[in-house]
């Protein structure tokens, strides 16, 4: 799937650079990432006195920040990976106006290396995350990297949409009371916290579906139809994050006690549930646990 060339992508989309200033703590109680935080070993990094560490925001690092004013065109997208965080920030808020009443976007910040937020430091290494309290998206293009190097995912255009595409669908859920209705109780193969996550694939899901049709205040459309290898790439990549691969990557053995995201099955199910049947089949909490 690529952006129509044509296409009106000139959004808000903030970047932010960080200064290389100490970090002080990660991500933090309340984020909602795309992965488990046992990617930290992965990368050689030592996250796991993060977890449930409920990590004050780090002052860290002074930012700066502005709109990426040099996406202005679906071209721009499909040539550089922030222009298609841009893009994918536009098409995501033009299609859950139409699908949520009253919705409110949230912010989307392109972090380039490290920059503080409420719910810490947003940076590659943490992957791209929702924290909830801002209603804002952090999103680092440069984590693509690490999905190729470390998860051997091509990590390619829809792919990217997807992992965008689920943040937005946890923004959906702390603005319709999903998160509210559904507080953490834990981890494990049936917990809140795994429903929490394979609805949000599905809204990915559902909204890559629906994309084709939706149009700029022009009448192009935003996106071609997407090939058959971008799906199974965007399906892989859904994949690769699963709960019990990342558990493998990291050299230990499959623990769906602590699962928090969800297997690399149940992943790829909710994704292209969503994708091939829209919407209303993305009620994870109404499915029997062994049926997620
Ligand atoms: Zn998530």
């Amino acid at each position: 799937m690529t952006f129509n060339p044509d296409a009106d992508i000139s959004g808000n989309t903030t970047r932010r650079r960080g200064r290389g200033a100490a970090i002080g703590g990660g991500v933090g109680v309340g984020v909602i990432g795309i992965l488990a935080l046992l990617l930290g070993p992965v990368l050689g990094v030592d996250l796991s006195g993060l977890v449930g560490g409920g990590t004050a925001p780090s002052g860290g690092g002074a930012s700066t920040e502005g709109a990426l004013i040099e996406c202005k065109t679906g071209e721009d997208a499909n040539t550089n990976d922030d222009c298609r965080m841009a893009g994918a920030e536009v098409v995501l808020n033009d299609y859950w106006e139409q699908h949520v009443d009253g919705y409110v976007a949230p912010t989307m910040t392109v972090v380039d290396g490290q920059t503080p937020t409420q719910c810490g430091t947003a940076s590659n290494a943490v992957g791209p995350f929702y924290c909830p309290p801002e209603q804002g998206v952090y999103i680092d293009p440069d984590f693509f990297d690490i999905m190729r190097q470390q998860f051997g995912a091509s990590a390619g255009e829809l792919a990217q949409l997807y992992i965008v595409g689920h943040e937005w669908g946890h923004h959906i859920q702390n603005i319709t009371g999903v998160m509210r209705d559904h507080p953490n109780n834990g981890t494990g193969p049936d917990s809140n916290g795994v429903r929490i996550e394979l609805q949000a694939d599905c809204y990915a899901g559902a909204w890559l579906g629906d994309v084709t049709e939706l149009e700029d205040d022009n009448g192009v459309p935003y996106l071609e139809p997407p090939t058959e290898a971008q799906l199974r790439d965007a399906v892989n990549a859904a994949y690769v994050v699963g709960d019990d691969h990342i558990q493998q990557q990291s050299g230990g053995f499959v623990s769906p006690e602590s699962f928090t995201h969800g297997s690399s099955e149940q992943r790829k199910y909710w994704f292209a549930n969503g994708y091939q049947n829209g919407l209303g089949v993305c009620d994870t909490f109404a499915i029997p646990g062994d049926q997620l």
